[in-house]
């Protein structure tokens, strides 16, 4: 009787339903940023440029994922990508300072253990992704900051780069226009948008990881750090709830705690994934004016793309299913 049930279990299981519920296991989900992103505001080049960056990075985590790698391994080859594309607040492309540099932050989280690893404020380090997970599993610590995280990324052999690397032709273009005139100003384009990069995968064997990864605000000042490093406020994972990755004003996600407010609606709560997100994004920080949005996947792979702005780009891509979105009406 019991061996029969246990088979009945393992053909369900298999099959990606078990008890009416469909697991969609190994799957993930991205964005690029959230923001002012409207369809009359994108050229039809970009939107292709922007369509096939988030495709490619979908394609490459995905395939971590199918040839059995962890989901930690998907989110770093994911964000890698989208670091390295030029279009995206993240990597090269990355804002820039009052001061015209780039100070970048990212973290990472592996759902199984609650192991974490981030770096904030690095200037030098290519990936601050890869930087994040060597803080991850190569030291005791969770957060290293400024010159410290430097000194650890190229002690571990990282890939070091002059902080010239970061900047592209339309970031730079960017920040002059925004220096024209006396002081500096926040730039006035109709087009905005935070840009960050993020990922939540799911692996074959259950565990989620999350991370993220941006050059901040454009024009910070005073050594700011925003949410994407924070562990509860930019990214979060655990097994037993979700995998969280945040974009949009900083400031506020921090004060709420958004990546684990999520995540604690659904232990505490006993909420649903949609449940938790929808009331964090369009209640809590919509309540407090604060733009942005999440991606987020629980442990069947339901997912969510939630976010308060006209636009975010975000994609999903599972064994069945795969989308890249743009506009609030995809
Ligand atoms: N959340 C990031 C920050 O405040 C910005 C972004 O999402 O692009 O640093």
């Amino acid at each position: 009787m019991k061996l029969t049930f246990s088979l009945i279990f393992v053909l369900f299981a298999l099959s990606g339903n078990v008890f009416g519920q469909t697991i969609n296991r190994p799957a993930i989900v991205i964005h690029g940023g959230a923001g002012t992103i409207e369809r009359h505001l994108l050229s039809d080049s970009l939107e292709t440029i922007i369509r096939t960056a988030l495709q490619d990075a979908l394609n490459a985590g995905y395939a971590v994922l199918e040839n059995g790698g962890t989901a930690v391994d998907a989110v770093e080859a994911t964000i890698t990508l989208l670091e390295n594309c030029p279009e995206f607040n993240a990597g090269k492309g990355a804002v820039m300072t009052d001061v015209g540099t780039h100070e970048l932050d990212a973290s990472i989280m592996d759902g199984s253990d609650l192991n974490a690893g981030a770096v904030a404020g690095v200037k030098t380090v290519k990936s601050p992704i890869l930087a994040a997970r060597t803080v991850m599993v190569r030291s005791p610590h969770v957060m290293l900051a400024g010159e410290g995280a430097e000194e650890f990324a190229k002690q571990e052999g990282l890939e070091m780069v002059d902080n010239t690397y970061f900047t592209t032709p339309r970031i730079q273009k960017r920040w002059d226009e925004s220096h024209k005139g006396e002081g500096s100003n926040v730039p006035k384009s109709k087009f905005s948008k935070f840009g960050t990069v993020g990922c939540v995968a799911l692996d074959k064997d259950g565990n989620i990881a999350a991370g993220t990864s941006t050059g901040g605000m454009m024009n910070k000042k005073y050594g700011r750090i925003g949410d994407s490093p924070i562990i509860g406020a930019g990214t979060y994972a655990d097994n037993e709830t979700c995998g969280v990755s945040c974009t949009g004003h900083g400031e506020y996600f921090i004060r709420i705690g958004v990546a684990k407010e999520i995540s604690d609606q659904m232990k505490f709560g006993k909420k649903t994934l949609k449940e938790a997100a929808e009331y964090t994004v369009n209640e809590h920080l919509s309540g407090m004016n604060a733009q942005g949005g999440i991606i987020a996947m629980d442990k069947d792979g339901n997912f969510e793309l939630v976010f308060n702005t006209p636009g975010m780009y975000r994609g999903y891509k599972n064994a069945t299913d795969e989308k890249v979105m743009i506009y609030g009406d995809e």
